[in-house]
């Protein structure tokens, strides 16, 4: 979502209202956050698709400030995207225990994608995106089915949701963070209408409903005489 901003043109020094997408997290904590906005430059050229707005933001929750770049939003063509902050300090991502626990390899590798991400590696961090649900899935499906180990460990990621993962929310979701996984590894597209964006929505509802069932798990354990 893009906000009216007052920005200062680098060319004439002067002050315009432009729409810009803020950054969601602080790169210095990784907090999830709507920064406070101190300054915003836009540094403009004679084709205004060129164009690159630079934002100077406060972080409430760590206290410092950092840099964020936002070129311009050709595809809508109505202001200006994020693309990155820096400096980067932090991608500490927020797993319970139980996912920790589960997939230790996953966390790792979920957290460097992030890092990647926040240092604007657009080109890579689906790649790594992609990486870590498989190793969420097959830590999974291994933990719901341990006698079926060596056969999920051969099987393809597709296959392992499909034959492992019983709850439909759960391999429809698993499924299609796959496929735009994919998307983000192969020359051609499969689904050019979807983004990185939706990519980690819906690895992130899985990463939650997973986190439900381990959660559900351990009650059961607790109720159960
Ligand atoms: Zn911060």
């Amino acid at each position: 979502m893009k906000y009216l901003i007052n920005t200062t043109y680098l060319s004439d020094s002067q002050k315009r209202m432009e729409n810009v997408e803020l950054s969601s997290s602080c790169p210095c904590c990784g907090v999830s956050l709507f920064p406070d906005l101190l300054y915003a430059v836009c540094v403009d050229h004679d084709d205004t698709e060129e164009d690159i707005v630079y934002t100077f933001n406060h972080c409430q929750n760590c206290d410092e400030c950092f840099i964020s770049k936002h070129p311009f939003d050709e595809e809508n063509g109505d202001g200006f995207i994020y693309a990155s902050s820096s400096p980067v300090k932090s991608c500490e991502q927020n797993f319970s225990e139980a996912i920790t626990s589960l997939s230790p390899d996953f966390v790792s590798i979920y957290t460097q994608a992030a890092l990647a991400e926040s240092l604007g590696l657009d080109q890579i961090c689906g790649i790594g995106y992609r990486k870590a649900i498989e190793f969420l899935v097959k830590d999974y499906t291994i933990h719901k089915s341990p006698n079926s180990k060596d056969a999920i460990l051969k099987a393809t990621l597709g296959a392992c949701i499909s034959n492992y993962i019983k709850d439909d929310r759960l391999t429809t979701l698993a499924r299609a963070a796959t496929w735009l996984g994919n998307d983000e590894t192969h020359y051609v597209r499969q689904h050019p209408d979807y983004t990185l964006k939706e990519l980690k929505a819906f690895a992130d509802a899985f990463i939650t409903f997973i986190d439900a069932d381990l959660a559900y798990e351990a009650a059961l354990k607790l109720v159960t005489p």
